[in-house]
């Protein structure tokens, strides 16, 4: 019998699980490898930060899926790959020979350039370190008496969101003394997107009491303090760091092709360009058509890798795939109001909000039910 691995329960992954529990792959011994056995949707993290949902109700069972389909499930992540060999490494010390491996395990946080902040800051990746952080830190906020200066550094979506979520959160609970800052390098907030856009995110944090610090360019974290590279250090109790994806070192050292920043290089059949038995998606993939990354894209890359590991292990040719050039984003303002954009343009509403909580509950609810 051939094996096929899956590394990492990412968007992609969580459509391939439910492709072959659906339809095993008749021939082939498929394992599981992940170091969580739930998948936390990251959509939904700022609406369970501003506390809309349980954290339940944001994650998703791989490991029940992958129960469901016929899957060995092996609760570790991956380390290493010998490409050419076919192994690949756990940090639990497996090793696991493969005939194909697929690869969705998403980014690290890019804070490679930002020494301190792994040990004096709350990256947001692993997300369920983040999720397991939250305790404490709802546990110093209520124990203070004093002013509490929460620190969001990075205003891209991501970060933009978590510090309206935060600010929702602090006004339910009636922590007063809770002071959100959402710090960015661009002059205005989402670096990249369209000005109008932009200025209405600025408008609409000031207009929930969020402080935006602007072309703050961090270069280190120390103990309550982010080091800037022009002007004073800024202050912080807690801070998290929303500053981007990073590629893990162990995909360029594997010695399979990479982009500059290291994220595997695949062709339009998802299949990495230097060791075709290797297929990729989401966040890991560097695209033959590069976008941006995105769970849009690897929720769409979805279904075409489960259509080509099923039609490589059958001996079939795969299909090609070219990821749409824009994606719609809904960017939920913590007080279940959000916007829409598309290209240049934006709406806005609590329409939109619960259009957002339509699409992202049952996205979670379709991927659980799979299982
Ligand atoms: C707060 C927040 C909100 C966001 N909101 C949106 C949004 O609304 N829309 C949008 O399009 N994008 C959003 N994003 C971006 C989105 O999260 C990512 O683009 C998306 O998660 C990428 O999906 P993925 O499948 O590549 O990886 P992931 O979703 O990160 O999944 C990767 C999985 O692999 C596992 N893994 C990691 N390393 C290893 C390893 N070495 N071995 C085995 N397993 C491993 C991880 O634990 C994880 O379960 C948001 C991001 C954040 C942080």
């Amino acid at each position: 019998m051939r094996r096929l691995v899956l590394l990492g329960g990412g968007h992609a992954h969580v459509k391939v699980l439910a492709d072959l529990a659906l339809r095993p792959l008749a021939g082939w011994d498929v394992h599981l490898v992940s170091p969580y056995r739930r998948q936390i949707y990251s959509g939904m993290l700022p609406g369970w930060v501003a506390g809309h949902y349980p954290i339940e109700s944001c994650a998703i069972a791989i490991e029940r899926l992958a129960a469901k389909a016929g899957l060995r499930f092996h609760e570790t992540a991956g380390v290493g790959i010998e490409p050419d060999r076919r192994v690949l490494a756990c940090a639990d010390g497996t090793r696991l020979s493969f005939d194909r491996l697929s690869v969705d395990t998403g980014p690290l946080p890019a804070i490679g350039d930002l020494p301190g902040s792994a040990v004096h800051a709350l990256p947001i990746r692993p997300i369920e370190d983040f999720v397991a952080a939250w305790p404490g830190l709802v546990e110093r906020i209520r124990s203070r008496c004093r002013r509490f200066d929460l620190v969001v550094l990075g205003a891209g979506a991501a970060g933009v969101e978590l510090a309206f979520a935060i600010r929702q959160r602090a006004l339910a609970e009636a922590w007063s003394h809770v002071f959100v800052t959402l710090a960015g390098t661009g002059e205005l907030p989402l670096e990249g997107s369209p000005i109008g856009l932009r200025r209405r995110v600025a408008h609409l944090l000031a207009q929930r009491g969020i402080a935006w610090r602007g072309r703050h360019r961090a270069c280190a974290i120390e103990a309550g303090r982010i080091v800037l590279e022009q002007g004073p250090p800024l202050a912080f109790d807690t801070c998290w760091v929303v500053t981007g994806a990073a590629a893990p070192d162990w995909a360029r050292a594997s010695g399979v092709a990479t982009d500059a920043q290291g994220f595997i290089r695949v062709d339009r059949t998802l299949q990495s360009v230097s060791h075709p038995w290797i297929l990729a998606a989401g966040d890991v993939a560097a695209y033959a058509d590069p976008r941006t990354k995105s769970g849009v894209y690897a929720v769409r890359a979805g279904p075409v890798l489960a259509a080509n590991l099923r039609a490589l292990c059958e001996g079939r040719a795969p299909v090609e795939w070219t990821p749409q050039t824009r994606a719609l984003y809904l960017l939920s303002t913590g007080n279940r109001y959000a916007l829409a954009a598309w290209g240049r343009w934006f709406l806005e509403g609590d329409w939109i909000w619960r259009w957002k909580d339509r699409i992202d509950r049952r996205f979670v609810r379709q991927s659980t039910d799979a299982a």
